[in-house]
């Protein structure tokens, strides 16, 4: 994890500074692109620890994905938005800025609030920031969350990441769809660890997992999928 993002920070920081030695400023849209994927980048170090838990590790081992996919493709492709700004300066409008930064913003607490909640919860499930949930018991052990984020949508975590993502994309503008590749492949990547995710839990829970399904129908989006 850490080259990967470490990596992927520091060809961003190089794109900025490519961009004003060349044109001897910063635009708007390199620092709507760069500052939320410093700040995610800082996310992941700072809860560093929470990677224990992912899917990556308690399921996927270390392979090819890994190995390939962090030290390579993360610091290569997420940093492509960073790229194409530091040649092709764009300077956005304050409104549209605003309404970028606002959806960064938003979808970014999203995947915060409800990562950082789910590992309240499963530390301490009496911690004083989420004793008040509501939760199911299940035949497995764990306790399955049923408000709060986690009965908003059973995978609101990968929503609020992907509007994240957008929000980069959005602040390079409408040059290119090269810059839009990385929601796409986004979109695909979380779409198939969702499909993975409900498998393994539907085998873990069996019939539990039908009853948190029924107080939690939606997946993504709460009232719409
Ligand atoms: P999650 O953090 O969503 O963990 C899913 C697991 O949480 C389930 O298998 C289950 O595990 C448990 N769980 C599910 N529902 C509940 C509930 N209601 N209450 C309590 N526990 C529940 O998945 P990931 O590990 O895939 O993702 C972690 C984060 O990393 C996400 O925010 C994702 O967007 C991000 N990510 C980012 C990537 C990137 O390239 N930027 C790539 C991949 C992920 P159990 O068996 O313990 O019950």
């Amino acid at each position: 994890l850490r080259p990967g993002i470490i990596g992927w920070a520091l060809l961003d920081i190089c794109f900025a500074v490519k961009q004003y030695s060349e044109y001897g400023h910063v635009t708007n849209s390199m620092w709507l692109a760069i500052l939320p994927q410093l700040l995610y980048a800082v996310d992941a170090l700072w809860f560093e620890s929470a990677v224990i838990t992912t899917m990556d590790i308690t399921t996927d081992g270390f392979g090819w994905m890994l190995g390939f996919g962090d030290l390579c493709w993360v610091p290569s492709i997420y940093s492509l938005q960073a790229r194409f700004l530091s040649s092709c300066p764009v300077q956005h409008s304050a409104l549209f800025t605003a309404l970028v930064a606002t959806l960064a913003v938003v979808s970014f607490l999203t995947f915060r609030l409800s990562n950082s909640e789910k590992n309240a919860f499963r530390a301490d499930p009496n911690h004083p920031s989420v004793r008040h949930l509501e939760y199911i018991e299940t035949e497995a052990g764990s306790k399955l969350l049923v408000s709060g984020w986690w009965g908003m949508a059973r995978h609101i975590n990968y929503t609020g990441d992907w509007f994240f993502g957008l929000a980069q994309c959005l602040a390079t503008g409408f040059e290119t769809p090269m810059t839009y590749f990385f929601a796409a492949y986004f979109l695909v990547l979380l779409l198939h660890r969702n499909n993975r995710d409900e498998h393994k839990c539907r085998q873990k829970y069996k019939k539990d997992w039908d009853r948190y399904c029924e107080r939690v129908p939606y997946q993504f989006i709460p009232f719409i999928y």
